[in-house]
């Protein structure tokens, strides 16, 4: 029998997961440190929720033929070409155990996301990271690191935790460059926060080596019901599926999924407050010294001088119950990402940190 080594698993990495909602000792807590949506799901999705209740001795659907058939709809896309997992962090898993193994790559930039290491390790495959310069993936760099071992090569755009984007001409090229046995996987989580942005989908039309993966965690305000999905070619869709489970998706995760996606006005909504509190957000910080690039996603990233201060603001922070997130495990230890939140959060945040200055 065949054992996998210990590796550092979900446990080991604490800075992935969201981290703590309540603060002992401290009332009003907002929390800023999981990029979720301030204005919580829709209330479609929420009704769907109650209604779902009523059948929940049945199993759920097996082929989410319903949610596939709108999110084609609502995107343009093939439904025949679409996989739901539990959350995407589920489609990037199906990702490695289809696609890499032992004496596999999988490569991913310095500041990505954490779970590409995670299910590369899964998978027994060797996770390759490549450096970014000014916080931005470059698509040089990531050529000129592939070998014949790599599998997969993960780039988030919007990328998470630096909201940064490279354009759409980079990523083909990226695409065209990469070796023939190489899959492109485009995690757009945060695609809809880019105007215009279809998250890679025409790229894919043309492309049989490119990946999309995207996530109801974010926009849609339903990350605590985990449902995400991928779009390939129909071949990658087979073998992806072939690493599925049944009924990977509960019917209550399915319903609401679909209730979300149906309610164009909450959406639009959201993505224009995030717009307008995003840019309030990053000039008012700029305006007390601090670095904060260009977000294109729905969170921005404040780099202090060095990490300590980082630290030090945090802690200051959360005395006023604010939490956001270090993101020291991303490689950026003098920074901390935060939520755009709403109007009051966003308020309480500028003038927290501006006592802290
Ligand atoms: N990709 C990126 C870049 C993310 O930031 C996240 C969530 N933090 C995910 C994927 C996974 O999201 P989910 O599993 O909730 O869909």
């Amino acid at each position: 029998m065949t054992r996998m080594e210990p590796q550092p698993g979900i446990m080991d990495i604490a800075l992935y997961v969201g981290g703590a909602s309540q603060i002992a000792g401290v009332s009003d807590v907002v929390k800023l440190s999981s990029n979720e949506n301030p204005f919580g799901p829709s209330p479609a999705a929420i009704a769907a929720v109650e209604r779902s209740a009523r059948t929940l001795h049945r199993y759920p659907s097996t082929d989410h033929a319903s949610l596939r058939a709108a999110l084609a709809e609502v995107h343009g896309l093939d439904a025949a070409r679409i996989i739901c997992g539990v959350g995407s962090d589920e489609i990037i898993h199906f990702l490695c155990q289809a696609y890499a193994g032992p004496g596999d790559e999988v490569l991913y930039t310095q500041h990505g996301f954490a779970m590409y290491r995670i299910s590369a390790m899964a998978a027994g495959a060797t996770p390759v990271e490549v450096a970014e310069r000014d916080r931005t993936v470059h698509v040089d760099a990531i050529l000129a690191a592939c070998t014949e071992h790599t599998r997969l090569v993960f780039i988030a755009n919007p990328a998470n935790p630096t909201g940064t984007f490279i354009q759409l001409g980079e990523v083909e090229r990226l695409a065209e460059g990469l070796p023939e046995q190489c899959l492109l996987v485009l995690d757009g989580a945060y695609a809809e926060f880019e105007e215009g942005y279809d998250g890679g989908a025409a790229l894919i039309e043309h492309r049989d080596n490119v990946v999309m993966t995207r996530t109801f965690s974010k926009l849609y305000g339903l990350g605590g019901l985990r449902v995400g999905w991928g779009y390939a070619s129909r071949d990658i869709i087979d073998v992806l599926n072939r690493v599925r489970g049944p009924f990977n998706l509960s019917s209550t995760a399915l319903e609401a999924a679909e209730a979300a996606l149906g309610d164009h006005a909450y959406v639009e909504k959201c993505l224009a407050e995030n717009a307008k509190m995003r840019s309030w957000l990053t000039e008012a910080l700029r305006g007390l010294g601090i670095g904060v690039d260009d977000s294109h996603a729905n969170f921005v990233l404040a780099r202090f001088s060095d990490p300590a201060e980082a630290d030090a603001c945090e802690a200051h922070l959360k005395t006023q119950g604010l939490i956001v997130r270090k993101v020291a495990g991303y490689k950026l230890p003098e920074a901390l990402r935060i939520t755009v939140g709403d109007e009051s959060a966003c308020r309480r945040v500028v003038h927290a940190i501006g006592q802290f200055k």
